[in-house]
């Protein structure tokens, strides 16, 4: 819902593209007398997490496909005291009920939708009775909330994360269908080689960062993947590791990689996940904390490491790092 306009609001001549003073380039009049330029400002929405006899409310709009169902949320009005005030009133507007704001969550950019959106948490009673923009919704225990990994399930996923509930890995099918797909957890994913038109998938399952340790004189390398994945909007590392000799320094760049994109969601691949799925069990161990045999269930649910691999990943356990 990208709107633009062709024509001057004010004046109705032609708008044209241009610099005003300093780049990027906006939409404005080409008439100095005028001088409307066409910002296109973020739009801020509010959305609210609405609790309701302990669960929470999910709805779904009647412009959305079926099974969709996300928060309540809508623009915030110039009439609204505040964000916490226009939250309320969008809650009583769309499910009738009266609530109060338990807490502000945070505010989490849209960019596909030129919008910010300024999230709580509201606590709400009383019987629900739908608005006209909404269709249906559904009550889920807040430990049953599976956050999609954009704009309002952002949200909720930092909602949960507070209660100290562990939200469930978002999976889209797209994404299921890159070869030897392993999700770790709600912020990483390990995998074989995926092919360039599916780092779609992997933007859309909420992925930020996309890390590789094939070379990319391998047979399974994709041609300049850098460009396929950044034309995604992700972050890009090539970390390559020779099949036949994976070296400490390896393992070493890898994990200050790691560390430097941790807050972010990353997948991380090689070509069969091999390589990919010891890096990242031996990153858990020495790196996370997390016990081996945790760590272990993820390695081995991909492969036994042969000779090569398992005397690296012995070494490395053994030296610590
Ligand atoms: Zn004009």
């Amino acid at each position: 819902m990208n709107q633009t306009f062709k024509f001057c609001p004010r004046c109705t001549k032609p708008l044209a593209m241009g610099e005003v003073d300093q780049p990027p380039p906006r939409l404005r009049c080409p008439d100095s007398n005028c001088g409307f330029v066409h910002w296109d400002n973020p739009v801020p929405v509010v959305a609210a997490v609405v609790e309701h006899e302990g669960q929470v409310i999910l709805a779904r709009n009647r412009m959305w496909p079926p099974k969709m169902f996300a928060l309540i949320t809508g623009f915030l009005e110039k009439d609204d005291p505040d964000p916490a005030s226009g939250v309320l009133r969008e809650v009583e507007e769309e499910l009738g009920l009266k609530g109060r704001v338990a807490e502000f969550i945070g505010h989490y950019p849209f960019q596909r939708m030129n919008q910010i959106i300024i999230a709580y948490h509201v606590v709400a009673a009383g019987e629900i009775v739908l608005g006209e923009e909404l269709v249906e919704y559904k009550k889920v225990a807040p430990e049953q909330l599976r956050p999609w990994p954009a704009a309002t399930g952002l949200a909720l996923r930092d909602w949960m994360i507070r209660r100290g509930l562990t939200p469930q890995p978002f999976e889209n099918e797209a994404v299921k269908a890159i070869p030897q797909l392993r999700v770790i957890d709600d912020r990483l994913a390990t995998a074989g080689q995926p092919s360039a038109e599916q780092f779609w998938a992997v933007r859309s399952a909420g992925y930020q960062t996309v890390i590789n340790l094939l070379p990319a004189d391998s047979q399974w390398a994709v041609a300049d993947e850098a460009a396929a994945v950044e034309a995604q909007g992700l972050r890009y590392h090539h970390l390559p590791v020779v099949w036949e000799a994976p070296t400490a320094d390896d393992f070493a760049r890898f994990g200050a990689l790691m560390q430097a994109e941790a807050g972010r969601r990353v997948f991380v691949h090689c070509a069969v996940n091999k390589r990919v799925s010891a890096f990242v069990f031996l990153y858990r161990v020495l790196r996370l904390g997390v016990a081996r045999e945790v760590a272990e269930r993820d390695l081995l649910a991909v492969w036994q490491p042969d000779e090569v691999w398992s005397r690296f990943i012995e070494e490395r356990l053994r030296a610590g790092g």
